[in-house]
């Protein structure tokens, strides 16, 4: 899978897409990511990408013409599936939607700054708008680290140990049961005999209640859907 992402701050995003899984999708091929510096993309000496909003309210608002420089040159050299941008005012990100994206050959993430981006953009380049939250970040950068490292992580191959992302949490509206190492004991803290039984019918019926109660406990609204 592809994922290029446009930024007017690159290096907000060096760190969290160079480490870890990110890295080691990358090096071993699961993965592409590639960093655009939309400065990059503008024609004056000053490398312009944001002006005064018309109406003059406050703040800055991203241009349109260094965004679809951008956008139209790797359209011209692939064909994208989604092209994404941050907003607060997207769809709010849940792993059903990582999961939707890590099926995905190409996608274009396009991470709004200031006041956000001239709203032709929105209207004319992007096919989907992504939220991470109800709260409003500086930069769409973050809001990209998360959908990159969570669509990354469940591409088949990508974790060492595939069965892991598989019985994470949200996969199969269900939360996660709790998971211990050793020693067995800590400062008097017991790890729950059934984990120490060697019987695996028997822990793995033990992790399916264990998901389930803290799902009706802490989720209930999931169990729901
Ligand atoms: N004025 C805008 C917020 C601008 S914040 C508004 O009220 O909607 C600057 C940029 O940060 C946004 O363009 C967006 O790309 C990013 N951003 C902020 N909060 C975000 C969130 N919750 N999820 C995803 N992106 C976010």
């Amino acid at each position: 899978m592809r994922i290029d992402i446009i930024t007017v701050v690159p290096e907000l995003l060096t760190s969290p897409l160079n480490e870890s899984i990110l890295k080691r999708a990358q090096e071993s091929g699961h993965a592409e990511i590639y960093v655009h510096n939309l400065r990059d993309y503008t024609t004056d000496n000053r490398r312009t990408v944001d002006d005064y909003p018309f109406g003059g309210e406050a703040g800055m608002v991203m241009k349109c013409e260094p965004v679809f420089r951008c956008i139209e040159k790797l359209k011209s050299e692939r064909d994208y599936d989604e092209i994404i941008f941050t907003s607060p005012d997207g769809i709010t990100y849940n792993q059903h939607e990582a999961n939707r994206l890590s099926l995905m050959k190409n996608i274009i993430i396009l991470c709004g700054h200031y006041k956000g981006i001239d709203y032709r953009i929105r209207e004319h380049l992007i096919t989907r708008e992504i939220s991470i939250g109800d709260y409003v970040l500086t930069g769409g950068e973050l809001a990209a680290c998360v959908i990159a490292d969570s669509v990354v992580r469940i591409i088949p191959g990508a974790i060492g140990d595939e069965a892991s992302a598989l019985t994470d949490c949200f996969q199969d509206n269900l939360l996660a049961p709790p998971v211990y190492t050793r020693p067995a004991e800590f400062n008097g803290w017991k790890v729950p005999d059934v984990l120490l039984s060697g019987n695996f019918a028997e822990i793995e019926k033990w992790q399916e209640e264990m998901a389930y109660a803290r799902t009706k406990e802490l989720r209930p609204d999931l169990l729901e859907e």
